[in-house]
């Protein structure tokens, strides 16, 4: 019996139905690590405490979803160079007595396409849908990763030009331009990726960010939503002769690499893989039901 066992956590709230512990959970069995991965369920207002309690108790780290993931900065004593320019920390790795913040969602988003696509980001023309959280970490990958240019497109398109500002602030060299939906042309776009939750069970499913039209057969399409699998979305973009890329790809590769600065190990992506989707089944639990309840 090992003497000390590895404590992590996601902190959220509500947090109940975050896919983290299942499929930490299954990278923990499978490499039978004496470690347990817990949700906590953590209200805005003890935020502070919660950081805290990583830390004392000995924490190895944790991960962090809605609605802590921006607020957490201030209270970490160091933050990787990503989670600062995304202004958001999703995993938190404890040494000594010190918490470090990170980012992995708009990595793991990026590797997701690699692994599973073959594509490296760089030379890429992209369109995001959604000037949001999300939008603002595949944004910072795709410029990290050298894309010649990012069309930001929001229904409130002074956030998209709010964004785009903020980016070519990080990214003197880059082309970053915003727009309304009305006025987007995705002629030159071989990368569109929607940040959005239209299309989403329980939300919009069958509704698509962008019109059909503009969905053309020499680009990737990229949809972060994950419930359903199959978006009307990614459906439109495969009759478009599109290739797509799946949301679940994005949400299994952030918890992947979490799990690879924690452990200092690749980490098992196919059985991590495999326990999400299994928690994302119809069949499941009945909280599979819920997506207002998915966080990630
Ligand atoms: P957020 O910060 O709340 O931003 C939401 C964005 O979506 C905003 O730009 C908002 O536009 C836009 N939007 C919302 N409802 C819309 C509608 N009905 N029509 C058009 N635009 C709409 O959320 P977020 O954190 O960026 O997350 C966005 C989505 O990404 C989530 O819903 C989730 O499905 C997905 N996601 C997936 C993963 C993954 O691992 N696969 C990770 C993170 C997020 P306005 O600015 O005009 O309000």
């Amino acid at each position: 019996m090992a003497d000390h066992i590895d404590l992590l956590a996601v902190l959220g709230h509500p947090v109940g139905h975050s896919l983290s512990p299942a499929m930490h959970g299954a990278a923990i069995t499978a490499f039978k690590l004496a470690a347990v991965y817990t949700a906590v369920d953590l209200p805005p207002e003890q935020l502070a405490q919660g950081l805290q309690a990583v830390r004392v108790l000995g924490y190895l780290g944790a991960n962090l979803t809605i609605p802590h993931k921006e607020r957490a900065l201030q209270w970490l004593d160091d933050c990787s160079e990503s989670a600062v320019r995304i202004g958001a920390v999703n995993t938190i790795i404890r040494s000594g007595d010190r918490l470090f913040g990170d980012n992995t969602d708009g990595r793991g988003w990026a590797r997701s396409i690699r692994e599973e696509l073959g594509i490296t980001l760089s030379g890429a023309r992209a369109c995001i849908v959604g000037a949001g959280g999300a939008a603002r970490a595949i944004a910072d990958a795709l410029l990290a990763s050298g894309a010649e240019q990012v069309v930001l497109c929001n229904r409130d398109v002074d956030r998209a030009e709010r964004l785009a500002l903020t980016l070519r602030r990080q990214y003197p060299k880059s082309d970053v331009r915003s727009c309304a939906p009305t006025g987007l042309r995705t002629d030159g776009i071989d990368l569109l990726v929607n940040s959005t939750p239209v299309g989403m069970y329980g939300h919009s499913e069958g509704a698509l960010p962008i019109a059909a039209g503009l969905l053309h057969g020499s680009m990737v399409v990229s949809d972060l939503v994950y419930r359903p699998r199959r978006t009307a979305l990614l459906s439109a973009a495969q009759c478009a002769g599109a290739v797509i890329h799946e949301g679940i790809g994005m949400l299994v590769w952030q918890g992947a690499l979490a799990f690879e600065e924690w452990f200092g190990a690749p980490a098992p992506v196919a059985v991590m893989r495999e326990a999400a989707l299994r928690r994302l089944e119809p069949s499941g639990a009945s909280a599979a039901h819920d997506p207002s309840n998915t966080t990630f």
